[in-house]
């Protein structure tokens, strides 16, 4: 089984290249972030739980999302690999994941990167709260503590990657989308 993961700032367009890339690679494709939409949106404990902390733009507990990865990894099957987006976000997930795997026997592939600036993340975000309505798209102060919490927990995952010889990055922001997809994909497929 092939781990990657892909990894960017909010409004990088992790979930709009994921599909394709997913498709190409016979992936699944694991948003953290859609799983605890989807938690949401059934009314569950969890997502009872989650909402607060999605809607102030902070992260959810670490054995949360932990729990629903290690459940796809189990139950999902006549893949060829997972491509994780959303997870991991701070060093401490991706110490977790690392063990996850090591006691699979398996490792993570390659991160692949999608990099954008903070402006860009602004405009962005504030284009897809008028397509996708998330709550946490629609609030000044929400995008704020997201960009906050990115540099802050989940930027140092660019290190730590990058020590393992597993960071591979491109720029995210340039053209149009199929210019920016295809550049997603050429580097997917120069890592093999
Ligand atoms: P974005 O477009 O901001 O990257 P996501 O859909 O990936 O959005 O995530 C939305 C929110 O869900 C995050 O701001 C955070 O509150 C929560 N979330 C998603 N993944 C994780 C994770 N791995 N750890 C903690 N919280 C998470």
């Amino acid at each position: 089984m092939k781990y990657y993961i892909l990894f960017g700032p909010p409004g990088a367009g992790k979930g709009t290249h994921a599909s394709a890339i997913a498709k190409k690679y016979n992936l699944k494709h694991i948003s953290t972030g859609e799983l605890l939409r989807a938690e949401i949106a059934a009314g569950s404990e969890l997502g009872k739980q989650a909402k607060a902390l999605i809607d102030a733009g902070s992260l959810v507990p670490d054995t949360v999302v932990e729990g629903m990865i290690e459940s796809a990894f189990d139950t999902i099957k006549g893949v060829d690999g997972f491509l994780l987006d959303g997870f991991p976000r701070n060093l401490q997930q991706a110490a977790d994941l690392d063990k996850m795997l090591a006691g699979r026997g398996e490792s993570l592939k390659a991160v692949i990167s999608i990099m954008i600036s903070d402006d860009a993340i602004r405009r962005r975000i504030a284009h897809r709260a008028a397509i996708e309505g998330r709550a946490d798209d629609a609030n000044d102060a929400t995008i704020t503590n997201r960009i906050k919490t990115y540099h802050a927990q989940t930027e140092p995952l660019i290190d730590y990657y990058k020590a393992q010889g597993k960071y591979f990055e491109c720029d995210g922001d340039n053209g149009t989308l199929e210019d920016n997809q295809a550049r997603v994909l050429a580097l997917v497929e120069s890592i093999g």
